[in-house]
């Protein structure tokens, strides 16, 4: 009995599922609307690709449990090999990020598309799939130009994140039509939009700092390294990493801010000092060196101090004790985040709980598997988002690709 399989989405996880189906013996045939595989692998990483972390856990993940039976059967460790076995020798950074020794993503990209051709997997390009049904026990792939049939289908569309590299978030509607729910999604790993008025006069300019998302007093998360103020608001990798947690509550109506941290290894008292032994100085100068110049007078308007000029030494204690206070706690509401197109991934999708955990087959139809960005799992920054696309898609393509 033949055992055909039809891999939709020729990214990172419909890859790595076509490769291990055909492993299992079937044959697999993959559709993909771009003209070339892996498109947004070329942009991960800024063009290097963190392809894995070294160090991740099912921790790292929003489903830690789904995520643990996947990675238990091919995990970090698996993954290393896999590459290393293309040719791929990973160079490993701080935090367990592992990023292939060329520091080219298109590395990547030619040895899955070597190994694609080396196996015999047709791929079929410019093909845009629009609906999947069930007739006589079998999967019929519809697409704009003409139908496919298989016996097993793998849906790795990806989510909405950069649409402009193929994932749309058409698999969504296409899983939806074929009865399985769909998570509320949103933008991860973004930019966030502030109502802030002097943004303009910020744009720009970068900070090392620490960045705490903030709701009822409480932090939410938090991060250091890069904070990055634009005219539209900030930006970064800290900022990134906090986007997930910012939106969630966004979309539960949260009231919700940015606190930046400017000062982290210097004393109150160390900072008086400055204040006192510059006193004959303007406040502004006093703030010169301390801070970059492009935020001197947002922090000293922020503190209700409009003379610029003014002395140091003239200052209230009230007037200095405010600009201190911004220093180590500066706030910004979050109205929004920038949309899909910037994001780096999609949060929410396919709803795991009809979806086999050790198998990634769909519980509403045998023979239907998912795997990657279009179910809802999703890390932050580190090289965890395409573990996750090479780990389910090779766990989706070793049981499509076994002989029912
Ligand atoms: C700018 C950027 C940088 C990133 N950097 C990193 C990083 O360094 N490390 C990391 O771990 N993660 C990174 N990510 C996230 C990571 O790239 C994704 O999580 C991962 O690529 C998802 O893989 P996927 O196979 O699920 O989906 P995708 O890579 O989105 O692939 C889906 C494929 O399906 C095709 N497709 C969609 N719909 C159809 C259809 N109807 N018919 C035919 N074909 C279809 C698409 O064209 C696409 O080729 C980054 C993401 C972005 C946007």
């Amino acid at each position: 009995m033949s055992n055909k399989v039809c891999v939709i989405g020729a990214g990172a996880s419909g890859i790595l599922a076509a490769i291990s189906a055909k492993e299992q013996g079937a044959d697999v045939f993959m559709l993909e609307r771009n003209t070339k595989i892996g498109k947004k692998i070329l942009a991960t990483g800024n063009g290097r690709c963190n392809f894995t972390n070294v160090d991740a856990t099912e921790y790292n993940y929003n489903h830690p449990e789904f995520v643990k039976s996947i990675f238990e059967q091919f995990g970090p460790d698996h993954t290393v090999k896999f590459f290393e076995n293309l040719g791929i020798i990973p160079k490993i950074e701080d935090l367990g990020k592992a990023y292939p020794y060329s520091e080219q993503a298109a590395s990547i990209v030619e040895v899955l598309l070597h190994e694609l051709k080396k196996l015999g997997i047709e791929i079929i390009f410019e093909i845009y799939v629009q609906e999947i049904k069930i007739q006589n026990n079998k999967y019929i792939i519809k697409t704009q130009h003409k139908e496919f049939k298989a016996d097993k289908v793998i849906l790795t569309t990806g989510g909405k994140a950069l649409p402009k590299s193929g994932s749309d978030g058409n698999g969504y509607i296409i899983a939806k039509k074929l009865g399985h729910e769909i998570t509320e999604v949103f933008p991860s790993l973004v930019k966030l939009n502030l109502d802030y008025p002097y943004l303009k006069q910020m744009d720009g300019v970068k900070v090392k700092a620490k960045a705490q998302l903030i709701f009822n007093e409480q932090v939410v998360h938090e991060e250091s390294g890069d904070v990055l103020f634009t005219k539209f608001g900030i930006s970064g990798p800290t900022i990134l990493q906090i986007s997930r947690f910012a939106n969630q509550l966004l979309l539960e109506n949260k009231t919700i801010y940015i606190k930046v941290i400017l000062i982290n290894d210097l004393k109150v008292f160390e900072l008086v000092n400055r204040f006192k032994n510059l006193n004959d100085k303007s406040i502004e100068m006093a703030l010169v060196g301390l801070i970059p110049n492009k935020l001197i007078h947002p922090l000293l308007k922020e503190a209700d101090i409009f003379n610029f000029n003014q002395k140091t030494a003239n200052l209230s204690g009230k007037d200095l004790k405010k600009v201190l206070d911004i220093l180590y706690d500066w706030r910004f509401l979050i109205v929004n985040s920038k949309g899909f197109d910037d994001a780096q991934v999609t949060a929410g999708g396919i709803d795991l709980a009809k979806v086999d955990q050790m198998t990634l087959e769909s519980k509403v139809h045998k023979g239907l598997f998912f795997a990657g960005e279009v179910l809802d799992i999703d890390a932050l920054c580190g090289g965890y988002n395409l573990q996750w696309a090479w780990s389910s898609g090779y766990i989706a393509g070793k049981y499509a690709g076994k002989k029912i």
